[in-house]
């Protein structure tokens, strides 16, 4: 199960939970008709919208549930691009919040390590650039080409 799969199943439960209420008011008024609800509620409860048995009672659930069923993401086989979570693939923080997978980090410390390159690289081409103006001594020529080298690569940046 991934990420997206989990999302589209709370997505199900909630239609579950609360579309029946929503489908009674008519589709263009729907939206409407929610804030009014939830002004209601705010105006009696605070602004959670709950009272505080209601409160209570979904953390008392909620509980019930991750001792039922574990937590959630504990169901998630594969990363969100698609990484299998082996042993050998997952990262735990020092704090222990969760699963990060390796091949993810190390993708993501290439990328920010490749993008500084070409960052470095892009400023040293629009110093050569300068240099080469001919207010500088360069030649026309030069400026045009090194310009050129410089655009380049600022937008394949
Ligand atoms: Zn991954």
């Amino acid at each position: 199960m991934t990420r997206s799969d989990a999302k589209r199943q709370y997505w199900i439960r909630w239609r579950a939970a609360h579309g029946r209420d929503l489908a009674l008011a008519p589709i263009d008024r729907r939206a409407a008709a929610a804030r009014v609800a939830w002004a209601r509620r705010r105006e009696q409860f605070g602004p959670t919208g709950c009272s505080a048995a209601a409160v209570d009672r979904l953390r008392d659930a909620a509980r019930a549930r991750l001792a039922r069923q574990g937590h959630p993401n504990a169901k998630k086989t594969h990363c969100p691009r698609g990484h299998k979570y082996t042993a050998a693939n997952i990262y735990r923080s020092a704090q222990n919040r969760g699963r990060q997978c390796r091949a993810c980090v190390t993708l993501r410390d290439h990328r920010r390590k490749h993008q500084k390159l070409v960052a470095a690289h892009v400023r040293r081409l629009r110093v050569a650039m300068f240099a080469a103006h001919p207010d500088r001594g360069g030649t026309s020529a030069k400026f045009i080409q090194a310009r050129r080298r410089y655009l380049e690569a600022a937008r394949a940046a």
